[in-house]
């Protein structure tokens, strides 16, 4: 079954009572237990819920997954899957990750004994030179944020599995439909379902997903035992959202390809970081591993003062943070998502000063152009470096 088909007859499971094409919103805590020796399948709401069975299963099925589990955030979904681990045990993580997972990486899980290394994973040497005795998992994120970096998921697949390690990844920024990353030899995929899963800027929510038995009891005990589950009502808003994300992910991605080109032939552009594009480092990658670029992209025009000016003159992109939604979300990661790195910090990971994110929505692409060429014309050329 195709993508498309597989989605909608994922989220859309009748009520079994009554026949009704939705699934209920099941706001139950708890369930009555038909008899003093038999329990039904559900007891109590962390546990298990029908509308967050349905979501789960969803999710699952998207990725080509057997094991679904939502939790209430994406960081709520990447810190019960980090929260498998022991004390004593080590990761390797893409130096390019998520703030958020840096964070909880850096801040959280040190405290309980559970450390990391900072890789980039694009070299395999130095991903094979960081393996330690007690390395347990290397974890993936691809593309990158905000410079859309790309990861040989096979490759780095691969030799996690050769040094019996396992393989996870987050696939927020592709989107099942995208990329699939369990297909590609990966143990467990993360998602902000935030993002382009739920994909109307109106939930948090989080996903993990794997194909493994041993690792899916491990991660729903930690889902039941810390309980950070998603809500049934987001749960039900995540299946409606869902249900378009074949064609929003279809054309996002074929107009942020065409903003891409078209940005990368501006004079007040020194650089677009886009995967879909030939000149992309990244790109040969990504042609081989994903259906295509992604709806994200980011480009640098040569100053704060013109990032600003930018920002400040384009009418229809929102200003804010967060990506994946109907409409476009321009950033600037040097105040907004990476505002904690120092300035040199910031420049070894390639967020420049004049450095805006732009994830593309459902506009007409050329009304975007329009308004990102109006705001050009009011800012310099930067001098050629
Ligand atoms: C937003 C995001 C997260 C965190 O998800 P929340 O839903 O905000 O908790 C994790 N990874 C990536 C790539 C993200 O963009």
């Amino acid at each position: 079954m195709h993508d498309w088909t597989k989605i909608i007859k994922a989220t859309t499971v009748q009520d079994p009572a009554t026949g009704a094409v939705n699934t209920p919103i099941q706001l139950s805590s708890t369930f009555n237990q038909a008899s003093f020796d038999e329990f039904g399948k559900f007891d109590y709401s962390r546990s298990g819920n029908p509308t967050r069975e349905v979501a789960e299963h969803a999710v699952a099925t998207l990725e080509d997954g057997q094991f679904g589990y939502l939790f209430s955030t994406g960081m709520a979904a990447i810190s019960s899957v980090l929260m498998t681990f022991s004390q004593g045990d080590h990761l390797i993580i893409s130096k390019y990750v998520y703030g958020g997972t840096f964070r909880i990486l850096e801040e959280v899980l040190p405290r309980f004994g559970i450390e990391h290394t900072f890789v980039d994973l694009s070299d395999l040497d130095a991903v094979a030179a960081a393996i330690q005795p007690n390395t347990k998992a290397i974890y993936i994120e691809t593309p990158s944020n905000p410079i859309l970096a790309v990861t040989d998921i096979a490759a780095v697949a691969d030799l996690a599995h050769q040094h019996h390690l396992i393989a996870i990844a987050d696939n927020t920024f592709m989107s099942p439909v995208l990329q699939k990353p369990l297909h590609l030899g990966v143990d467990i995929v993360v998602h902000s379902a935030t993002k382009f899963l739920a994909g109307h800027s109106d939930i948090v929510a989080g996903a993990a997903i794997t194909n493994d038995q041993e690792l899916a009891d491990q991660i729903y005990f930690i889902q039941n035992a810390v309980g950070a589950t998603l809500g049934v009502t987001d749960c039900w808003l995540l299946l409606r959202g869902i249900k378009t994300l074949g064609v929003r992910m279809q054309q996002s991605s074929s107009a942020a390809q065409r903003i891409a080109e078209w940005l990368e032939q501006q004079p007040q552009v020194t650089r677009v970081c886009y995967p879909g594009l030939p000149s992309n480092a990244g790109y040969a990658i990504q042609q081989r591993q994903a259906v295509n670029g992604g709806a994200v992209l980011s480009f640098d025009v040569g100053s704060e003062t013109a990032a600003r000016t930018v920002a400040e003159t384009t009418t229809i992109p929102e200003f804010s943070v967060s990506l994946g939604g109907t409409e476009t979300i321009l950033s600037y990661p040097p105040k907004m998502s990476h505002a904690e790195l120092s300035v040199a910090d910031q420049a070894a990971s390639g967020i420049t000063p004049g450095l805006l994110r732009f994830s593309v929505g459902l506009e007409d692409p050329d009304d975007l152009i329009a308004d990102l060429a109006q705001a050009f014309a009011k800012i310099a050329v930067p001098a050629q470096s």
